[in-house]
Parts: C-alpha cells; sequence; structure tokens
C-alpha cells in the first residue's frame, strides 16, 4: 500500500495574472481543495507554494486553469516537487521584488455589473463614481510602477477607510486585494466647474452635467485615460459647436450609447461587433449607420464609432441624461494629445465648454479611446490603447532588450520583454511638439515600467522620421527596418510566422531603399530580407507632403502621366476650380521635377482617384480622401478597369477610362466601386504571377490602405477562393500604429541569424 504523504511543491503561473484578482481566486481555489502554503507576487510571475496530497495538488493545479478570472490570460504553469516545509494553513504573502524579469499589468477594465448594482444598493457606494473591485477599475492608467499594488498607483494619496480596508483584507470578499478600492468615506471623488462656482455634490454634479449635455451645451469630462469632450449627439447645433471648438475638425466623432437597444436603433450590430461592443475593453467598434444622428457628427460617412458606457460615472450620467447617445470625442487641440491633468482641462477647455467634470485621482498613463472594426467575421484593430495596453503581443522570437521606434504618423512604439513585444498606447503624429514629448515621456516609462534597459534599437528607414532620430540618440546600436517589410513583418509575428512570405503592402508612404516614396508593393522575403517583385508605376508627388493634404495634386500628376499636355483640355469641372495660377505652377513643377519626389504609394492613388472623380480635392484629416472614395463606392463590383502589369503596375489605361466614363455622366458611385474591385483583381493576378514562380507561399495584407474595408475583405476572400492562404493584422494596426512590432521581430530574427 502507498501511503499517502502530503508533499510541497511550487507553481509558477505567467501571462496576465496580476491586477486581474488572481492571488485571491488562488486563496479561494487553495482553502476549496484542502491546500496549504502561500501565494505572492514575484515580477516574474505568479509564485505558489503549495502543501498537500498529491492528487489534492493536481486538483488544485487543473482548477487555477480552469476556472481563472475573466481578464487573466495564463499563458504558462509550471511546477515541480520542494523538499522541506510542509504548510499548515493558506495566506496571500506581500509582493517582493526581486526579479529583474517583468511581470504583467492589466489593461483597464470597464466597470461590473456587480458593482453597477452595489453602486445603487450599498450605502457607501450609493451613485459612488469611483467603485470597483477585484475583477473590474482603473490598472494601466493610474499604474506607476511594478508589482501592482495600491502604494504603486495614483491611489497611494487615498487612504484606504476601516470598512474598505476590511473589504480589502476579506478573503471572502469581492474587493479582495482590488488595488483601487473606494467609497463616498475615503476614496476619489468629482467636481464640477460651471461659470461662477465649483459644484462638489454628486447629485447637483449629475443634475447640473445633463441639463448642459440635453440644454445643448458641451461639456469637457475626465475619462479613464484622459478627458473627453461631449454633446449630444441628437442635436446639430451642439455638434457644430464643438466641431468648431476642435478648430474646425472634419473627423468623425466617436459617440456613447445609453445602453446596447439604444445603440441597434441608429446602428446595425453584427454579433462579433456586439462581443466587441459588450467587451470588458469596450472599444469604440464602427458599425453601419442605420438611422442618422446630428449629421454632423459622422460629417457624411455611412458608418459611425460608437461605444458603451465603461466608467461607473457614465452610467450614472446616463440615468439622468434624456438624450441615449453624446459625442464623446477625445478632450484635446486638433493633433495635440488629449488632457490628462485637471488644471490643464480646467484651463484649456474651461474658457472654451459650459463646463468641466473631473476627479482627483491622477491619471498616470495616457490612453485614447481603442478603436475597432469587424471585416469578414474578425475584429481588426484600428487604434490599440485603453482596454489592450499594455498586454503584450507574444512572438517566437527572443526580443529581450530591443527598443522598436515605430513610424511617425500614427506612432507607437514598442519595448522587447523575453518573447514578447510590449506596444505602447497609440501616441500619435510625432511631428506635432506636445505629441513628441508624450512620446519620450513614454518610452522612459515604459523601460523603467517595465524593467526594460534598451540594448538595440530598431527604427524605420527614413531618415527625418523624428522617431528615428530618438532611437540613434539611445547610444545603443541601432538597425534600420524598410517600412513595408515591416509592415509585412508584423503579420508574420503575430501570425507566427518564419519562412518565405508574399507580402501585399498597399500604404500611404514609407521610405524605400531607393530613396522614393514607396507603399504599393509586393514584397517576397522573410525577416531578415526582402525581394521587391512588384510596384505600382512611380509618379511624382506635386509638394510632397502638400499633396497629401490637397489630394487634387495627386489627380493632376495621375492625369500629366497618362494625358501629358492636355490635361487642360479634359472635360473635369473640378479642374476649372483650381485657381489657374496654381494649376500651372503645379504643372510645371510636376514636369520639371522641382519638390516633387517619385512615389508608388497606393495610398497616393487613392486621393487621386478621389480628387479625380470630384470626392475630395482637400484633405481635412489623414486618409480623408481614400475614406471617402470607399464610402462613395459603397461596395466593390466590376468590371475591372484595365490596367498593365508585371514589375510596374500601370494604371494609365484605367485613368483614360475613369475619365471617359465621368465624360459619359457614370455615376461617381459607380466609378469608384469598379475602381475598388479593380484593385482586388489587380492583387489576386499579381499574386497569382508571383507565387506560379515561387510556389504556393502565405500571403501578407498590411500597410493603411487595408483599413479600407472593402479591399481587405475582397482581396482576403479572392485569394481565399483560389486556396492561396491570407493573413493580416488582427492584434495591432495595419496602419502604422502596428509597425513597431514588424521593426521588433526583425531585429530579433536578425540578432539570431548573426547579422547583428
Ligand atoms: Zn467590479
Ligand atoms: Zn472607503
Ligand atoms: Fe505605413
Amino acid at each position: 500500500m502507498n501511503e499517502r504523504k502530503p508533499v510541497t511543491r511550487e507553481i509558477r503561473i505567467t501571462g496576465l495574472v496580476q491586477g486581474v484578482g488572481f492571488r485571491p481566486f488562488v486563496y479561494r481555489m487553495a482553502l476549496e481543495h484542502g491546500v496549504c502554503g502561500y501565494v505572492k507576487n514575484t515580477n516574474s510571475c505568479v509564485l505558489i507554494r503549495a502543501s498537500a496530497f498529491p492528487d489534492e495538488l493536481d486538483m488544485f493545479t487543473e482548477s487555477l486553469r480552469l476556472q481563472a478570472p475573466p481578464v487573466a490570460v495564463i499563458e504558462n504553469i509550471q511546477w515541480k516537487d520542494i523538499p522541506g516545509e510542509i504548510f499548515r494553513d493558506f495566506r496571500i504573502a506581500s509582493s517582493d521584488d526581486l526579479s529583474e524579469e517583468v511581470t504583467r499589468v492589466s489593461p483597464d477594465i470597464a466597470v461590473c455589473d456587480k458593482c453597477l448594482a452595489d453602486m445603487k444598493s450599498q450605502p457607501a457606494r450609493i451613485a459612488y463614481p469611483f467603485l470597483n473591485c477585484t475583477h473590474c477599475g482603473p490598472r494601466f492608467t493610474i499604474v506607476k510602477s511594478l508589482p501592482y499594488d495600491r502604494p504603486r498607483t495614483t491611489m497611494n494619496v487615498f487612504s484606504m477607510c476601516s470598512s474598505c480596508r476590511k473589504e480589502y483584507e476579506d478573503i471572502t470578499d469581492r474587493r479582495f486585494h482590488a488595488q483601487p478600492v473606494a467609497c463616498w468615506d475615503c476614496g476619489p471623488v468629482c467636481s464640477l466647474i460651471v461659470p461662477g462656482k465649483t459644484l462638489t455634490a454628486i447629485q447637483e454634479i449629475l443634475e447640473t452635467a445633463c441639463r448642459i449635455i440635453d440644454g445643448g451645451g458641451v461639456l469637457a469630462v475626465k475619462g479613464m485615460g484622459g478627458f473627453h469632450l461631449a454633446c449630444n449627439a441628437l442635436d446639430q447645433q451642439s455638434v457644430l459647436r464643438l466641431r468648431n471648438m476642435k478648430m474646425r475638425e472634419a473627423k468623425p466623432f466617436a459617440v456613447m450609447f445609453r445602453d446596447l437597444p439604444a445603440l441597434r436603433e441608429y446602428l446595425e450590430v453584427t454579433p462579433e461587433e456586439e462581443e466587441a461592443l459588450t467587451s470588458w475593453r469596450r472599444p469604440i467598434v464602427i458599425m453601419k449607420t442605420r438611422k442618422e444622428l446630428a449629421g454632423p457628427v459622422s460629417n457624411g460617412f455611412h458608418t459611425t464609432g460608437a461605444m458603451l458606457p465603461y466608467m461607473p460615472l457614465h452610467y450614472l450620467l446616463f440615468e439622468k441624461l434624456k438624450t441615449p447617445v453624446i459625442v464623446l470625442t477625445s478632450g484635446n487641440l486638433s493633433d495635440e494629445p488629449i488632457l490628462t491633468v485637471n488644471e490643464d482641462a480646467r484651463r484649456i477647455m474651461g474658457p472654451l465648454t459650459d463646463g468641466v467634470l473631473d476627479y482627483n485621482r491622477e491619471i498616470h498613463n495616457r490612453t485614447d479611446d481603442s478603436v475597432v472594426m469587424a471585416v469578414r467575421g474578425k475584429t481588426r484593430i484600428i487604434r490599440r490603447s485603453r482596454g489592450y495596453v499594455p498586454n503584450p503581443i507574444v512572438t517566437r522570437w527572443n526580443t529581450e532588450g530591443i527598443f522598436a521606434a515605430g513610424a511617425e504618423l500614427v506612432n507607437c512604439f514598442a519595448v522587447g520583454k523575453g518573447r514578447s513585444a510590449i506596444m505602447s498606447q497609440y501616441i500619435g503624429d510625432l511631428k506635432n511638439a506636445p505629441t513628441y514629448d508624450f512620446y519620450r515621456e513614454s518610452v522612459e516609462r515604459f523601460c523603467s515600467l517595465f524593467r526594460m534597459k534598451p540594448a538595440l534599437a530598431v527604427c524605420d528607414m527614413h531618415p527625418d522620421y523624428l522617431s528615428t532620430g530618438y532611437a540613434q540618440e539611445l547610444g545603443v546600436p541601432v538597425t534600420d527596418v524598410q517600412h513595408h517589410h515591416a509592415h509585412m513583418a508584423s503579420v508574420m509575428a503575430e501570425h507566427g510566422l518564419a519562412g518565405p512570405c508574399l507580402g501585399i503592402c498597399f500604404d500611404g508612404t514609407g521610405y524605400g531603399t531607393d530613396g522614393q516614396i514607396w507603399g504599393g508593393e509586393f514584397l517576397l522575403g522573410d525577416l531578415t530580407g526582402f525581394e521587391r517583385k512588384a510596384r505600382f508605376r512611380y509618379v511624382p508627388v506635386p509638394g510632397g507632403d502638400a499633396a497629401t493634404r490637397e489630394p487634387w495634386r495627386m489627380a493632376l500628376s495621375y492625369l500629366l502621366d497618362t494625358f501629358g499636355e492636355e490635361v487642360r483640355e479634359l472635360p473635369l469641372s473640378w479642374i476649372g476650380e483650381i485657381p489657374s495660377q496654381r494649376l500651372d505652377l503645379i504643372i510645371h513643377a510636376w514636369q520639371g521635377r522641382v519638390n516633387a519626389p517619385m512615389s508608388c504609394s497606393a495610398g497616393r492613388l487613392f486621393d487621386a482617384v478621389s480628387a479625380l472623380l470630384g470626392i475630395c480635392l482637400y484633405s481635412g484629416f489623414h486618409a480623408e480622401a481614400p475614406m471617402r472614395l470607399e464610402n462613395a463606392a459603397g461596395k466593390a463590383e466590376g468590371p475591372t478597369y484595365p490596367w498593365q502589369d508585371g514589375e510596374e503596375i500601370d494604371f494609365r489605361d484605367m485613368v483614360r477610362e475613369m475619365v471617359s466614363d465621368l465624360a459619359e455622366g457614370v455615376t461617381v458611385g459607380r466609378i469608384a466601386s469598379r475602381f475598388h474591385y479593380t484593385l482586388i483583381r489587380m492583387s489576386v493576378d499579381v499574386t497569382e504571377k508571383i507565387l506560379a514562380g515561387t510556389g504556393p507561399l502565405p500571403v501578407l495584407l498590411s500597410g493603411g490602405s487595408f483599413q479600407n474595408r472593402l479591399l481587405l475583405e475582397g482581396v482576403e476572400t479572392e485569394l481565399e477562393r483560389k486556396k492561396i492562404k491570407v493573413y493580416s493584422n488582427l492584434r495591432v494596426p495595419v496602419n502604422d500604429g502596428g509597425i513597431a512590432l514588424g521593426q521588433m521581430v526583425i531585429a530579433a530574427a536578425r540578432k539570431e541569424a548573426g547579422m547583428l
């Protein structure tokens, strides 16, 4: 007979297991299975020492995997039996700070249903806007350093009252070890600053705030990761006023609906979209509009970016608001980072708005609302920030010590730990000075938060990117990566692809190895290098960067390339709208190649067609012309326009036919629809020709142009129909927000290959 003897086992759990109520969960499981010992957070993992009979330990370990809290992500459980001490009880031991490795910090989590119920029933938390529990509340936005414990968050200035402390210390309580635990007696509070006075009583605050919004006013409201500007999304005048406040920003505004039924009345919601909307990450989801909100909200687009409430304060406001939907756009001035500091918001937003609703818990890490869209049943991320950051992207390469600087326009950087890339929150356009400050500050914070000392930096090949300059100033070896190689590598990283692939990179702008502007590329390669198999025909970009703000310049460039001097005689009404002096100037610059760099970018082709059709001659925000072209097309439908392919893909025949279609009165929508279809067919044809020479390879779709739903849907569907394996970005953006991931794995692969 085997004698049953208790043993002690050491269990190490890695993944997203801190700040998600994991230790209390382990405690409860230990009690359930009669296991003694302790659990604690270390910098590298959750560490458990557990004594029990072996079969009980097996069941205990299994239950940790199967019953983990909703937000936790377990990557690995390792265990070994250790000799020595047999424990007699179970406890949660204090965190220690031994390892130089890092562990995870959770993204911010939307308020849970149980807390919402407490907000109506618990005396110390009736209408309390900052209640939270072990499974919900702020995390990344308040954390200053690891391990994640209250003294290392911006909650450190609030000392727990005796009843909060009791909950915090009671293992059976929902708030056991909830670091931001708070109530009316001890936690953060709101204030509302309106002309002449500051309100501090919650009911008065809520009533006044709702009166402002329902009455047509604009309110600044402090959110989880920064300030928002809010107004009634059904009131034309207030939305216009808000637009003017934001310097006539032309971008569609995001909205927040009271609840899902209200949202369904205005938007069409697929099951994937519903799942994203109601997930604890609570992103903005871009969906098809069914019933119009106030016109200026979407500014002509047939889609709306909407989200559901995620802070207790949002729920409290909607209880009193008459309108079921409010605009909730980032509280910033044009391209600057969103405001996070109360004093700044009061000073800057105070005079512009009808009130500033803030609270006295500090935001340490700024995060914007994240944005996703569902295409072909899969959720794709467009802006990765609140609710996602700092969840790492696990790769198959050793990324330790690598700093990836990212691109420039839609910047996001990454730091490498172990085999993961920890992507930063959305930073923005680095050419904007305060945004560049935000970049530098965030890089330093990530390095200290995740205890990462850069040993190798990787950046874009563009010599003038500020991120490139930053990488070069770090004082560590630097390797540079071609922009579109990084785009395709970001897809490889996400899907764990290491071998040769064919990357279709349709993008706005990227510096090429020939010094020209790339962006319409078919690249064959792996992480260590690539060969350019085909590209769009180069055309001059008159005025360089100015052409992205004035897409008509690209239309003119394509017309000059197609028709030569006769452009002035073409039957295009918009040509007459351009002052003739400016037209002369641009034609002259084009012919003389003066300040007209050559580009083969797909983004510029979309700009050109959008302007050619008279849809968007001047662009009010990044990628407006392509977005309006897609909006006008509605669908991609044949027949195709003609093109020539080979190493150079030439669209001059298409441009010629588009002009005659316009002259014959074919609708702009129809031409736009055929244009999309043409790009889809061309992509499939060129891919097949390349693969005929190489044999079957995975095909990767990346680059900002694939944010175009019609293009992504069409190319994916058609390639799959040809039994070609096709991959695109899911967890990082296809736009330049995903570049840092590609840079990181290229640097890691070059290092592994001994190239660095
Ligand atoms: Zn909760
Ligand atoms: Zn309290
Ligand atoms: Fe790009």
